[in-house]
């Protein structure tokens, strides 16, 4: 899968220091066949992604549309289509589908959340759902009447 992660509150605390446990993540979900993508809804972060060492993991670096997550996407020419997201944003996660995760505002070394998040990936490409309390399906399109 392409998978997309936010950056501030989902990799980063406020005082830009990493979420623990990324670096592991990112390096497992590769293995298991999957691309990391990051997208910010503030702009282009690739100096971010320098300065964290996360930029032997990642295939890209966009700009995340806020609204018209369609749209949006055209417009800041987001390529591969996302297929599933990681947000502390819950409305783009809805949108997509993915993981809703706990956003992380301070420094923490104790922060589990990416080690769940692993777990809800690998149950995702398994079986198409997760039982993680983040987890939102992609809504199915035609289903409208
Ligand atoms: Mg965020």
């Amino acid at each position: 899968m392409n998978i997309y992660f936010d950056v501030d509150y989902t990799l980063i605390a406020m005082d830009g220091t990493l979420r623990p446990h990324t670096k592991e993540t990112f390096s497992r979900l590769i293995d298991d066949g999957h691309k990391i993508y990051i997208w910010s809804g503030v702009g282009d972060r690739s100096t971010d992604i320098d300065r964290l060492k996360l930029s032997k993991y990642v295939s890209g670096v966009f700009v995340k549309p806020l609204t018209d997550f369609e749209v949006g996407l055209t417009r800041f020419e987001v390529d591969p289509i996302p297929d599933f997201v990681v947000d502390d944003h819950r409305e783009i996660v809805e949108h997509f589908g993915g993981i809703h995760i706990e956003p992380l505002y301070f420094r923490s070394s104790n922060d589990e959340q990416m080690k769940s998040l692993y777990e809800a990936v690998f149950e995702f490409s398994e079986c198409g759902k997760s039982a993680h309390r983040g987890f939102k399906k992609k809504p199915e399109k035609g289903l409208d009447f």
